[in-house]
């Protein structure tokens, strides 16, 4: 085995790389497993290891079913596609995956618009926003079909939405007749950090999707899980997408061993994020914003007193061995993985200290 992928600690190609959870590359007991994993021709459902991660998944997340695709943006395009008909609207975050970061596949590809509702600071959407959103019955109307929410949420901080607030969305879906699903990327990061079961947080939902190509360290693909009938659908959906594969269970069994192994420790991501902020907080010139960080994501921006951009310190950080995403003109996101130890934080804290000590 390489000695550089058989230690937690290691630096990646040299580099404590920050710039998000989807850089993690799968652990030696993910390698051997996908080395060894059964498969079959998953069209034909012949594929035991995708079986086995679908009826994991779809457990885990108290659904009775669940399908395997390719990626999170697939699960949220057919499961969007499952539910509307041309012309519906659909309540979504104004911050969210969905309709940021999806190409309006909303209304590219699942002849639905969006019905943004801006986020509260904690990643919720206000209550009484979606009930207002919601279209009386009237001929020149679009039809209401489906609100979307999505846990953690991503770019107000990496806020985990609570199983309170997420009966609460239910209620409403159902006093409405609505359909609900969640974008639940990083759903096990949000159950960790609530101490909640991540069933408990998809229960009032239809369906949630998760990614197994994130924090929980498998190479690629998502799970889409709801009831039969809504997965039938959702495999079509796949299909027409691209998105059903055959031998899948080689890539499948790294999420099989991600399930089994790598949900519980997401915790030290938690920990080594609220580590480097608190490590950030302490330089001149950094604001940690939001302060509170519940996940594994740290979003801070430089004061008005640094004579950078963010991009011009992140060319920096990287001469320096340290990889870290702007996301604005003056302010970064740094997301805490399996790849980073504790000791690399306190390494990164030292280079931006260093970097932004050098610039004054
Ligand atoms: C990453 C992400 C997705 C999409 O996953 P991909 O596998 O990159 O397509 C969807 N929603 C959220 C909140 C994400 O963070």
């Amino acid at each position: 085995m390489n000695a550089n992928l058989s230690t937690h600690d290691s630096e990646y190609k040299g580099f404590i790389d920050l710039r998000s959870d989807t850089v993690t590359h799968p652990t030696p007991e993910m390698r051997r497993a996908m080395a060894e994993a059964e498969v079959g021709d998953d069209v034909y459902g012949d594929d035991p290891t995708v079986n086995k991660l679908e009826a994991m998944a779809a457990e885990m997340l108290g659904k009775e079913a669940a399908v395997y695709v390719p990626s999170g943006t697939m699960a949220n395009v057919a499961a969007t596609m499952s539910y509307v008909r041309r012309g519906d609207e659909v309540i979504v975050g104004s911050r969210s995956h969905m309709y940021l970061n999806e190409q309006g596949a909303m209304a590219a590809l699942c002849q639905a618009q969006a019905m943004p509702i801006v986020e509260n600071p904690d990643g919720t959407l206000p209550l009484e926003a979606i009930e207002a959103a919601i279209r009386e019955s009237d001929e020149h109307h679009p039809i209401t079909r489906l609100v979307c929410i999505e846990n953690t949420q991503n770019v107000c901080g990496g806020q985990p939405l609570s199983a309170a607030y997420t009966e609460a969305v239910g209620a409403l879906a159902r006093k409405h007749g609505l359909r609900f699903h969640i974008d639940g990327a990083r759903i096990f990061n949000a159950a960790v950090a609530l101490n909640v079961s991540a069933a408990e947080l998809a229960r009032p939902a239809d369906s949630i999707m998760f990614c197994i190509s994130k924090g929980l360290c498998a190479p690629v693909g998502s799970v889409l899980c709801g009831d039969r009938e809504f997965i039938t659908q959702a495999r079509r959906a796949r299909k027409i997408l691209g998105g059903s594969m055959r031998q899948a269970g080689i890539i499948a069994a790294a999420g099989v061993v991600a399930l089994a192994s790598m949900i519980e420790r997401l915790e030290n991501d938690h920990e080594n994020a609220r580590r480097l902020a608190q490590g950030l907080a302490n330089i001149d010139g950094i604001v940690i914003t939001p302060p509170n960080v519940r996940t594994n994501m740290v979003y801070f921006e430089l004061a008005p007193s640094v004579p950078y951009t963010a991009g011009e310190l992140a060319e920096k950080l990287k001469g320096r061995g340290v990889l870290v995403g702007p996301v604005g003109p003056r302010r970064f996101r740094a997301v805490l993985h399996y790849w980073v130890s504790p000791a690399q934080v306190d390494r990164a804290v030292e280079v931006f200290a260093d970097s932004l000590r050098q610039q004054a």
